[in-house]
């Protein structure tokens, strides 16, 4: 991303063309769903990256004030305009953050995270499912038996599409996370079936320093 910007920079100004655009949306695709195991992605153009480190974390707190509250606090709440979200977030992350969208199945890289780590909301940052309570469900979806705590998530009805589920959004910024339902394994018996794109993963520091070349 960094070279083609760079080589952007060299070329003339001119108007925005087809290709251009479609390049654009192509990198916001690959920041939304980079696969794991190589480099952080860059701090992303927008949004946090999937996979995160105290750089990737420094810079984001440098665009959104929200990462640099305490990722264990959820009393603060994080309240910005619409506007102010789309500015921010990745297209992917917008839409189902903020517009309760859903990721499509299998879709996401930190599906496959077993690293020991915590998985942050992609909005505002805060601590909301731990790797230890993370499980396969065959869903397609990162499904996890329990928040870190109950105070991290916030739940509401949800009636759409012809169904009544349960909504779990983030207790700090409101954001769309996914849905609760009660199919889990013991012994909450629940399953909280997230959305990847909607939070970002942090190794546990142990974790971070021994992956560390
Ligand atoms: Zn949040």
């Amino acid at each position: 991303m960094q070279t083609l910007r760079a080589l952007n920079r060299l070329r003339p100004p001119r108007p925005l063309r087809l290709p251009a655009v479609v390049s654009f949306a192509l990198l916001a695709l690959l920041a939304d769903c980079a696969a794991e195991g190589g480099a952080p992605t860059a701090t992303a153009d927008k949004g946090a990256p999937l996979m995160l480190d105290a750089a990737t974390i420094a810079a984001l707190g440098e665009t959104n004030d929200a990462w640099k509250l305490p990722p264990d606090d959820p009393s603060i709440r994080v309240d910005k305009p619409d506007a102010e979200w789309r500015r921010l977030l990745s297209p992917e992350q917008y839409r189902i953050l903020r517009q309760s969208g859903t990721e499509r199945a299998g879709s996401c890289a930190l599906l496959s995270v077993k690293r020991p780590g915590s998985f942050r909301c992609a909005g505002c940052g805060l601590r909301i499912f731990r790797s230890g309570e993370k499980f396969e469900s065959g869903t397609g979806w990162p499904s996890f038996s329990q928040p870190i705590a109950a105070d991290r998530i916030r739940t509401a009805v949800d009636a759409s599409l012809g169904m009544t589920r349960t909504e779990v959004n983030c207790a700090r910024c409101g954001g769309h996370l996914g849905h609760v339902f009660d199919d889990g394994p013991p012994p909450t018996h629940l399953r909280y079936c997230m959305n990847g794109a909607a939070m970002a993963f942090e190794p546990a520091a142990k974790d971070a320093a021994a992956a560390a070349p």
